[in-house]
């Protein structure tokens, strides 16, 4: 059984991450997909509950055709067991996916494989871009799988980022 470990913060979930584990889904038999900064919501940079993201990514990958586990990872402070805390919360794995040079990097010294995907239309298909559209009232829909549309309409995900970047 071979399994694969993928972590974002998906803030939000977008065709980026979707990519990515589409061609994952190829290469394993099952796909752990790790839910960052968990303990974080309602930031401006990181609008959303890990539940509403794990709502993002579960609706998103029901036609997969590869199993795949979502679980919130919270933070920790001390980058040297990162790790360990993953391996704590995660089934077992044993390779990671990703192109983060931290991430890599603590994977590597830990003596996990690591394999970085490519990355997709980076300069329109990232986080970043997706939540400074929101707030600017432009289009973002079309970044995103639609089950991410819903999940957004659904929490008023938009009104919540507007009001939360406001000044006092
Ligand atoms: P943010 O701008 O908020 O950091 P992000 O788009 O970088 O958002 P993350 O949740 O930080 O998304 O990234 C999770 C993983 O997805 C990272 O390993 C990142 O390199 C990867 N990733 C992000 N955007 C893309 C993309 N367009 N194509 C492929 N991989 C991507
Ligand atoms: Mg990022």
């Amino acid at each position: 059984m071979k399994r694969g470990f993928y972590i974002g913060r998906f803030q939000p979930y977008h065709n980026g991450h979707q990519a990515v584990l589409e061609h994952i889904a190829g290469e394993v038999d099952e796909i752990i997909i790790g839910v960052g900064s968990a303990q974080l919501s309602h930031q401006v940079d990181n609008p959303f509950t890990a539940g509403e993201r794990v709502l993002m990514i579960t609706r998103s990958l029901n036609h997969l055709g590869c199993p795949f586990y979502v679980i919130p990872i919270e933070d920790i402070q001390r980058n040297a067991l990162w790790v360990a805390h993953v391996r704590s919360m995660a089934p077992p794995f044993e390779t990671c996916y990703s192109s983060n040079p931290l991430v890599m990097q603590l994977f590597q010294e830990a003596g996990v494989q690591v394999q970085s995907p490519a990355m997709y239309e980076r300069e329109i298909l990232s986080g970043t871009e997706i939540r400074s559209r929101m707030l600017e009232g432009k289009p973002w829909e079309d970044l995103v799988p639609p089950a991410v549309v819903k999940v957004i309409r659904e929490i008023g995900g938009v009104s919540r980022l507007r009001q939360i970047a406001r000044e006092d």
